[in-house]
């Protein structure tokens, strides 16, 4: 299960070097940012708790809207390129354009996404955001509002 003895002392967050650029490039390849042998999703796009293959924990992430924001400017990129290019070079009807680049968009954008979202984790784990952070206390750094402990007041005292 775990294959750096001693390196999960914090609630199965490791300590030592994250590398970003391999971070990232496990991340894309969808395993786990801290051994590269585990897989990131359970489903599609369903983060694991923690890697099956060293404990690593990985439901801190908060890619949130950050994936789809980077896969449709990927793939809008690919896409508009091509249509100019074969509107050019061919100039088809328009139904031949649907039907190329429709099923293409959707292709690619589903292609991409896992693999947009998986780098986008990747990273937050590597720079040590949210609760990725080994040295961060329990509470802090989950994303969550911080709680005001005093109490609202009952009635506000405009009048006299
Ligand atoms: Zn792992």
């Amino acid at each position: 299960m775990q294959d750096r003895a001693g390196s999960f002392p914090h609630n199965g967050r490791s300590i030592g070097a994250r590398p970003v650029l391999t971070s990232l490039l496990r991340g894309a390849a969808q395993k786990c940012p801290a051994c590269g042998k585990g897989a990131m999703f359970r489903r599609y796009l369903k983060v694991v708790d923690a890697c099956l293959h060293c404990g690593e924990e990985l439901h801190h992430h908060r890619a949130d809207d950050a994936p789809p924001y980077f896969t449709i400017v990927i793939v809008g990129h690919i896409v508009v390129g091509l249509v100019l290019a074969v509107e050019m070079a061919y100039r088809p009807p328009l139904w031949v354009h649907a039907a190329l680049w429709l099923p293409l968009t959707l292709i690619l954008a589903l292609t991409v996404l896992p693999i947009v979202k998986g780098a986008l984790v990747a990273l937050q784990w590597a720079l040590l955001m949210h609760g990725f952070d080994p040295d961060a206390e329990e509470g802090i750094g989950d994303g969550l509002p911080d709680v005001d402990p005093s109490p609202l007041p009952r009635r506000l005292d405009f009048w006299p």
